[in-house]
Formats: structure tokens, C-alpha cells, sequence
């Protein structure tokens, strides 16, 4: 709908409002209330029971693994744990959902009150409160196309039925597109971190629904929200925020109102659609789910869950930071999956100095990963590969040219860095009046960069390295060539 950009003046005028609401399935190998197997991308209709299927008579028992996983999440998002905590039927009909309702938690749910620090455009954190987060069961899935009659008829696969769901709630204090994009980055990578969800969201394991109003700045009660759907990525979420924005401001500008409805949002298009309306909203007609006790979370549960809290990402880059001496940005990198964090400080305790370990993966072995569309775990340098290079560059044994060419062996042949080393047994030249010789005519060749060096700019020396390792491909041991350089540039 907004049809030609808003000047960024009256954009401004308004403040948005985003809260955002997180499904993660949770990752235990059974489902939520029966033993179907919790498994994505079995044959459909194979994974399921007359429990997840809600015939008559069935019974549901609550998975322990659920909860320890909605335990550990909660407590990873600094939330309260509720001793007592309530299943609730939330009642609907849609022929993905056999059972025509959903177990849920409403008023009492497992958590509540938590927060997640996020960094804001000014570089400073903003913790976003998390409202509550509760355990619920996944529906089934209706596949509308892929069918030779698909154009008449939608197939139901009900294997996701009675999946174990976590449902975290923000508060509405996200005020831009980009702190929700952070948000969702953060709490992505502490679930990852805690092992609760594998958070894949082509696969659905993770699913977003995005609230978003507009209010004139310096007005304190909040506009209408629309919640926008249907988005499976976190750059679609971004891009549907902006959209969404610009669209309330313009329905606001141009005299209108906006409309409390859930929309849409079309990845094609760019744009969100309309799909109902408040009056067409839900009434769930919420009620304590009879089959179910009471959900108890003890004390000594609680403590056994807080044991199994791993360290969690910004607490782990704070450490990695000062431990390592790494800058920010790459403790970022390093930390970016638990798994790699893990074998980056394995190496790093094992080799000579962090930061070469650091920068080989960062630089070299990232650069050439990322060029070849590789993960870490595809890489043909494995750590003890890893820590043997930063070790040899640490000791000056060989030059980073020479370990640029071992490394295009490694990715060339899909071979670890030592093999590749014990074969090609790289030369080095350590003969001091070799190496000077060298210098003498590189120095003679560059006169004016000579004199350059003599009248102050003593960065000149890293030219006439560069050129002596050039010329001796890459061979001259770097120390003594550091070293001679400076000495002759000084004579
Ligand atoms: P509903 O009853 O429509 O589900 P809730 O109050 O439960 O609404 O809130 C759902 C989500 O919407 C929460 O993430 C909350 O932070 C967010 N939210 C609530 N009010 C607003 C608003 N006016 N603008 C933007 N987001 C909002
Ligand atoms: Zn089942
Ligand atoms: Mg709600």
C-alpha cells in the first residue's frame, strides 16, 4: 500500500512498536504427549498415535524431556520459573488439528518475566522484556500445492501433530525493524546454545509472528497493531516491519485508521496482505486441560536444570574477549555456534598464541570456506591442522605466503594441513647474508621509497618485506627479514 516512500520527516514523527511472539520446537526425540516419534520429514502420516491424533479415549502424558528443555530455555532467557503451572485447551477448528484443540498454557505458564540484552544502532544494549514463555503442542501441517490436483484438493500430513512447542512472548519494546532482526539473532543463538531447538527455520523448528504498531512520538499509549504472519526468515521479519510500518503511517497520514488484524506477508511482493480482521478474531474459549495435572516444577528440578546451563554467547564472547585477546568482532565469529566456539578455544589452549589461531580461522580458512560456500565442519584443515599452522607462523618456520600456498594444497587435494606440510616440506631461507643480499638489491631498485623511510614514514619498511619475501617466493625466514630490513633501511 504505500505507494510512493514516506518523506523521512514525517516518518519520523511516528515511533514504532514491535513485539514479537517465537515458536521453537523443542528438540527431544518423542513427541510432547505420546511416543510418536518427534522427527521432521518422516513419509507423512507415519509418526503419529491416537493420542496426537485426539481419538477418543486417548490420554495424553506429559514428555520430562519437554519440560527440562522449556526449563533450560527459560532459564537462558532469565525468566522466573512457575513451581505450579497450568495446561490449557485453546479450542479452535482447522483440519490440521484432528483433536480440535490445542493444549497450551494461558494464564499460568511454565515462565515468566525474562529479558534479552540486545545491541542497539549507538552501539549501546537495550534489554527487551520477555513477557512469558509457555509450552504448548504443534498442529499438523495442510500442504496446498505439490499435487497433481492440488488446485482442488489440500492434503493433510499430520506427523507435526502434538510436536513440543516453547512459545516466547517479547514485550512490545522493540522500536525498530533492525532491533527485532537483533533480537531474534540473539535469542536464536541462545536456544542454539542450550540445545533445546535446532531453531531451523526452513524446516519450521522456529516460527515468528510479528506485532507492530505506530504511536505519534512522545505519546505514551501504544497505536493498534497488526500482527504480520507468514514470514520465514529474519530479514523477511525486517523487511515485513518496515513495510508494515510505512503502511500505518500512511493509513494514519492520510486521515484513516489503522485496524487491529493479522496480515500476511508476501516474500514475492514485498508487502503484507490483509487476512482477517479483529472481528473475524478467534474466541479460544480457553479452559484447564482436564487430563493433565498440574505441571510442578520442583526445586531440585530446577537446580538440576541450572547445572545443565551452558555458558551462554555474550557471556562466553566477554570471556573469549579477555581471555584471548580477540576484538569484539571476531569473538563475534568465533562464538557463533557453541560447537565452533568449542573447537576454536580447544585450539586455542593448545597452540603457542590464540590470536594465530583466531586469525587463521577468521582470515584464511573463512575467506576460503566462505569463497567455496563450505561450513567449518567441511573444512579440509581440521584443528590439530589448525594449531599446527599457527604454531609454525608463531615460531617464524614459515612465512604466511608459504602457509597461503600449504592451505591452497589443503583445499586444492581435500587434504589436513599436516600431510600437506610433511610433503611439501617448505623451504626456509635463514642464512642472514642471503637474506641481506636480497635486501641490498631491493633497496637499491627503490630509491625513492628509500627515501621515504629516511625522511620519517617508517611504515615503508613493511614495503621492502614484502618485496624481499616476494623475491624470495615467499621463503626468507620472517623474523630475520623483519629484522634486517630495519637495520639496513637505519644504516
Ligand atoms: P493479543 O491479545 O492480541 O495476542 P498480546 O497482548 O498477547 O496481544 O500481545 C501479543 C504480542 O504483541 C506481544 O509480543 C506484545 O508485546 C505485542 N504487542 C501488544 N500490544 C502491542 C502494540 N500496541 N503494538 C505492538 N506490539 C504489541
Ligand atoms: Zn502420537
Ligand atoms: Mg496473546
Amino acid at each position: 500500500m504505500p505507494a510512493a516512500a514516506l518523506s523521512p520527516e514525517i516518518m519520523a514523527k511516528y515511533e514504532p512498536v514491535i513485539g514479537l511472539e517465537v515458536h521453537v520446537q523443542l528438540l527431544t526425540s518423542t513427541k510432547a504427549f505420546c511416543s510418536c516419534a518427534n522427527q521432521f520429514g518422516s513419509a507423512p502420516n507415519t509418526n503419529i498415535c491416537p493420542v496426537c491424533l485426539g481419538l477418543p479415549g486417548a490420554l495424553p502424558v506429559l514428555n520430562a524431556k519437554a519440560v527440562e528443555y522449556a526449563t533450560l530455555a527459560s532459564l537462558a532467557l532469565n525468566c522466573q520459573v512457575r513451581e505450579r503451572s497450568i495446561f490449557a485447551r485453546k479450542n479452535y477448528f482447522y483440519p490440521d488439528l484432528p483433536k480440535g484443540y490445542q493444549i497450551s498454557q494461558f494464564d499460568k505458564p511454565i515462565a515468566e518475566h525474562g529479558w534479552i540484552d540486545v545491541p542497539t544502532a549507538d552501539g549501546s544494549m537495550k534489554r527487551i522484556g520477555i513477557t512469558r514463555l509457555h509450552m504448548e503442542e504443534d498442529a499438523g501441517k495442510s500442504i496446498h500445492d505439490g499435487f497433481a490436483d492440488s488446485a482442488t484438493r489440500t492434503y493433510l500430513d499430520l506427523n507435526r501433530c502434538g510436536t513440543p512447542l516453547a512459545e516466547i512472548v517479547s514485550e512490545p519494546d522493540i522500536r525498530t525493524p533492525d532491533e527485532a532482526f537483533e533480537y531474534l539473532t540473539r535469542l536464536k543463538e541462545i536456544l542454539l546454545y542450550t540445545g533445546v531447538s535446532d531453531c531451523n527455520m526452513e524446516e519450521g523448528s522456529l516460527r515468528c509472528d510479528a506485532n507492530v504498531s505506530v504511536r505519534p512520538r512522545g505519546q505514551e499509549k501504544f497505536g493498534t497493531k497488526a500482527e504480520v504472519k507468514n514470514v520465514n526468515s529474519f530479514r523477511f521479519i525486517r523487511a515485513a516491519l518496515e513495510y508494515e510500518i510505512e503502511r500505518q503511517i500512511e493509513v494514519i497520514e492520510s486521515g484513516g485508521r489503522v485496524m487491529q488484524e493479522t496480515r500476511l506477508w508476501n516474500a514475492a511482493e514485498g508487502r503484507t496482505y490483509s487476512m482477517r480482521s479483529k472481528e473475524q478474531a478467534h474466541d479460544y474459549r480457553y479452559f484447564p486441560e482436564p487430563d493433565l495435572p498440574p505441571l510442578v516444577v520442583s526445586a531440585e528440578f530446577l537446580e538440576a536444570a541450572k547445572k545443565k546451563l551452558p555458558e551462554l554467547p555474550e557471556a562466553r564472547r566477554a570471556r573469549m574477549i579477555a581471555e584471548y585477546e580477540l576484538t569484539a568482532k571476531d569473538a563475534h565469529t568465533l562464538t557463533a555456534s557453541r560447537e565452533f566456539a568449542d573447537r576454536f578455544e580447544a585450539a586455542a589452549k593448545a597452540a603457542k598464541s590464540p590470536r594465530r589461531v583466531a586469525n587463521l580461522l577468521l582470515s584464511e580458512l573463512g575467506g576460503r570456506l566462505k569463497a567455496l560456500g563450505l561450513e567449518q565442519e567441511q573444512s579440509p584443515v581440521s584443528m590439530a591442522g589448525v594449531v599446527m599452522a599457527a604454531d609454525l607462523l608463531e615460531e617464524d618456520k614459515i612465512s604466511s605466503k608459504q602457509l597461503k600456498q600449504l592451505l591452497d594444497v589443503c583445499f586444492e587435494k581435500s587434504e589436513d594441513f599436516p600431510a600437506v606440510f610433511e610433503r611439501e616440506k617448505p623451504q626456509q631461507i635463514t642464512d642472514a647474508s642471503a637474506i641481506e643480499k636480497m635486501i641490498d638489491d631491493v633497496i637499491a631498485a627503490n630509491p625513492k621509497q628509500v627515501e621515504q623511510y629516511r625522511a620519517g614514514k617508517k611504515t615503508m619498511a613493511g614495503f621492502f618485506v614484502g618485496q624481499v619475501m616476494k623475491a624470495s617466493k615467499g621463503q626468507a625466514n620472517p623474523a630475520l627479514l623483519n629484522e634486517l630490513v630495519t637495520k639496513k633501511l637505519e644504516d
